[in-house]
């Protein structure tokens, strides 16, 4: 979750980092691989301790069990939130970095270089997605990156989205429109237009590729609530996926783009929809540090239209990026608590990833499946009709995990419901 590289702190500072860790062990439930393995090594408090070995014994080659246990961190920062005596996400960036400078392989290169282009990946993702029920097995839908495209629920079109919903609502029992629902709507006709305030969308790989219905509903939902949209040309990905695979001089070449990219339009804000950029973007130099939000957080303070009734129970999947990196807990809950009707409702875990990782899902299946159904099912334990998330890898990794736990429990991005509650009808 590095904005610009690990860079590694100085011996003694790297040290005194370390001795803030009081070994409590207050973050092993928060920490979702040492909840999947029940094993001490793959904990904060285990990772910790083996970085400080590896600190004081700077010549000692490593042995495959600790690289393990530092490459396995998902760089969550679940442990970063809850520790009591303030540890920094640094160390977790500086133990992974150590593991990758032991074990380069091809295959997280590769991933990250695939997953970073949004061509490649739209290339990807629609014949598997049309092949899944219409064409014989492509050669790459059995493959690990074949797979974790398809796991992303369908980009739906407006009117399948639309029926979608209003299917959800009629199964739990509400039927139709309400009158709420009309009161609202006669409401939105006589709301006079909100103060214009330009902004930018930056478009990301996944949300871009996979998702392009969704970002369409996200720049409706902007437009409604007054803003003037953006999409500057040039874009390229955040450089996240570099980052997570060991590539800080990728990662900085595709920053120098989007610098370059975002620099020429001159929207007061850039929202990012995915939670993973959002927090890589805010880790860029000013201004555009400054200028990067994410779209629940910019959403949270528009006047959007007047909702209609939603009479569902929503559970939200908090985005590791967004919660623990951005401290984003309040603005979706805030955005779903507007629309009238609808019941949120909290999962247990709520602080624990849900093993998506950015590439972390390609690289690790089986330990990333576990965690996956673990989160499926704290979801699906709620009673939910509906799961809605503000990140497209936790889409995917939770739709994926679902369709074994609670298969007619449908995911969501956030904003799709937001669109439908507040725009759908009058865009
Ligand atoms: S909560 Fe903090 S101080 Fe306690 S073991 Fe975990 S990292 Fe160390
Ligand atoms: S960053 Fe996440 S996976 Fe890594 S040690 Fe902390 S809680 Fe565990």
């Amino acid at each position: 979750m590095s904005a610009r590289g690990p860079c590694a702190p100085p011996p003694a500072e790297l040290d005194r980092l370390l001795r803030a860790c009081i070994q409590c062990g207050l973050c092993l439930p928060h920490c979702a691989t040492y909840l999947a393995t029940a094993n001490e090594a793959q904990s904060p408090r285990g990772r910790l301790l083996l970085l400080g070995r590896l600190v004081a014994e700077p010549s000692r080659v490593p042995a495959a069990a600790e690289i393990d246990a530092l490459d396995l961190c998902l760089g969550c920062r679940a442990c970063v939130t809850a520790c009591p005596s303030g540890i920094s996400a640094t160390l977790l960036e500086v133990a992974k970095a150590r593991a990758h400078a032991v074990r380069r392989g091809p295959g997280a290169w590769l991933i990250a270089a695939l997953l970073s282009r949004r061509g490649a990946l739209a290339a990807l993702g629609a014949p598997i997605r049309w092949g899944r029920a219409a064409l014989p097995r492509l050669p790459w839908t059995g493959s690990r990156v074949g797979r974790w495209v398809a796991a992303v629920p369908a980009s739906w079109q407006d009117a399948d989205l639309a029926r979608l919903l209003a299917g959800l609502v009629a199964r739990a029992g509400a039927g139709g429109a309400s009158g709420t629902d009309g009161a609202a709507r006669a409401a939105r006709r006589a709301t006079p237009p909100a103060p214009p305030r330009r902004v930018a969308l930056f478009r990301g790989c996944a949300s871009g590729a996979l998702l392009p219905h969704a970002q369409q509903r996200l720049r409706a939902l902007l437009t409604a609530a007054g803003c003037e949209v953006s999409v500057p040309r040039g874009q390229a990905c955040c450089g996240a996926l570099a980052e997570h695979a060991g590539q800080p001089r990728r990662a900085a070449r595709q920053r120098r783009v989007n610098l370059a990219a975002l620099a020429r339009d001159p929207a007061d804000v850039v929202i990012v929809e995915a939670a993973g950029c959002g927090l890589e973007l805010q880790g860029y130099p000013p201004p555009l540090a400054a200028r990067a939000r994410d779209a629940a957080a910019v959403l949270a303070e528009l006047p959007l239209p007047p909702p209609r009734a939603v009479p569902l129970r929503v559970a939200y999947h908090d985005p590791c990026h967004a919660r623990h990196g951005q401290g984003i807990v309040d603005e979706p809950r805030a955005l779903l608590a507007r629309i009238p009707g609808l019941i949120v409702v909290e999962p247990r875990e709520a602080e624990v990833c849900c093993g998506s990782g950015g590439p972390y899902a390609l690289l690790h299946p089986e330990l990333a499946a576990r965690m996956g159904r673990r989160k499926a099912q704290c979801l699906a334990e709620t009673g939910a009709d509906l799961i809605v998330t503000g990140n497209p890898g936790c889409l995917g990794q939770i739709a994926g995990a679902l369709r074994d736990v609670a298969p007619d429990l449908p995911i969501l991005p956030l904003t799709d419901l937001l669109w439908w509650a507040h725009v759908a009808g009058e865009c």
